[in-house]
Parts: structure tokens; C-alpha cells; sequence
């Protein structure tokens, strides 16, 4: 466990120790941001986020490609 590195998805900056770092787990359907545990970011598929800005980054492009591939809910 010592040692692990933690790279953010964003800027790529890594870190040993990250503090205030996000975690997100997201699919298709759904996207959730945890605050930092090492349990939530040990998780298979976690996304890592340096700071609270990158991750409304992510979340920015999530809801951009939902909305881009959302056909059905396109106009009314
Ligand atoms: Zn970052």
C-alpha cells in the first residue's frame, strides 16, 4: 500500500499523498464523486482528480457526452 502513486486524470500531476483529491466513479448511467479514502481509490475503476477543479472538468465532459449521445431526450 506504501508507495501507491495517484495520477490525476486531468493534468497527470502525481502524487504519494494526495490530499483534498476526488475520487469519481462513473458509467454511462450514473457519476458519483467521493471524497478522498484510500478505499474509494483503490477501487477498480476510480477516476483520480488533483483538486476540485478537475473534477468539474470530468464531470463537464460526462455531461457533454451524455447530452451528445442522449438522441431521445433531444428536443421535445
Ligand atoms: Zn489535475
Amino acid at each position: 500500500m506504501i508507495g501507491t502513486i495517484y495520477k490525476c486524470e486531468i493534468c497527470a500531476l502525481e502524487s504519494s499523498a494526495p490530499i483534498r483529491w476526488f475520487v469519481i466513479h462513473c458509467s454511462d448511467a450514473k457519476l458519483a464523486v467521493c471524497k478522498w479514502t484510500e478505499e474509494q481509490a483503490g477501487k477498480p475503476h476510480a477516476l483520480h482528480f488533483c483538486g476540485e477543479a478537475h473534477a468539474q472538468v470530468y464531470i463537464s465532459r460526462w455531461f457533454e457526452s451524455f447530452c451528445g449521445s442522449a438522441v431521445m431526450l433531444g428536443g421535445k
